[in-house]
């Protein structure tokens, strides 16, 4: 540790270039997708992203509530993240926040431009992200975890949505950033990509990027997306998946 001030500073990034937990500037943490868990939910999938354990489950399309969001010509997609008490160091003040009420409008605001909505008017497809343990990056990790499981509820889409924070971390460019480097890095861009189109459908910065910077962030990010993409692919597969013995005995 090195001292700022009356702050303790972790070193963030080692002279071999390894950071707080080993990883090179380029690595993601380890990240397990399960698919399903959740039997009252239409859909549900919980996602383990380093020390982040997040939970997701969709309902729907369902009837609206409250009523008068509800649209003639197509779904509303409703999003509540919540971060539970016990979800971090210090006891988090339970309920709404202004920070889980933006993270809920910005998750819902990128699946609205994958979600085939027009096929189901007038109904709700209603998101909840429950947030159990926490350690940077969740709107990220519930953001996987909310595409798996609209997969896993039949919800037509587009595409899944990867996500993922890069930030600048003792002046270089990383990815998946953990909580140290998110408190003490300069500066972090949680990220949301259509992997088919490359398109953004998420983009946030706390923090400062010169332009070359950004540029070089969202080539990370882009690298960091498709991999997890691959890893929300294989746990679908994994749900979906008959074994052929099992094919057999069921004819
Ligand atoms: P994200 O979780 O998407 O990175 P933030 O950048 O707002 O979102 O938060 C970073 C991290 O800070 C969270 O993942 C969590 O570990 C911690 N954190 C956020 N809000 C609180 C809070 N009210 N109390 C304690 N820790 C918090």
């Amino acid at each position: 540790m090195g001292s700022v001030g009356a702050k303790e500073v972790p070193v963030l990034l080692s002279p071999e270039g390894l950071r707080v937990d080993g990883r090179r500037l380029d690595e993601l943490r380890p990240l397990r997708i399960q698919a399903g868990p959740l039997h009252q939910a239409d859909g549900s999938a919980f996602v383990e992203w380093g020390a982040n354990k997040v939970m997701a489950a969709v309902y729907g399309p369902r009837e609206v509530h409250p009523r008068h969001l509800q649209q003639n010509n197509k779904a509303v997609i409703q999003c509540k993240y919540n971060m539970a008490a016990f979800s971090v160091d210090e006891r988090k003040r339970p309920g709404l926040d202004r920070r889980s009420q933006e993270i809920s409008k910005v998750i819902a605001e990128a699946f609205e431009s994958v979600v085939f909505a027009e096929e189901f008017p007038r109904t709700s497809i209603d998101i909840y992200i429950e947030v159990l343990q926490a350690n940077a990056g969740t709107r990220c990790a519930g953001l996987v975890a909310a595409s798996v499981a609209l997969a896993d509820a039949g919800i037509p889409m587009v595409d899944l949505l990867p996500a993922v924070a890069v930030g600048k971390v003792a002046g270089e460019i990383a990815l998946d950033l953990k909580k140290e480097e998110d408190n003490f890095g300069e500066a972090d861009l949680p990220m949301a990509l259509v992997p088919q189109s490359g398109r953004l459908v998420l983009l946030q910065m706390e923090g400062h990027m010169t332009p070359e910077e950004l540029s070089k962030a969202l080539d990370l990010g882009v690298v960091g997306c498709k991999s997890i993409y691959e890893k929300m692919k294989g746990a679908l597969r994994d749900r979906y998946t008959v074994e052929p013995s099992a094919a057999a005995e069921a004819a």
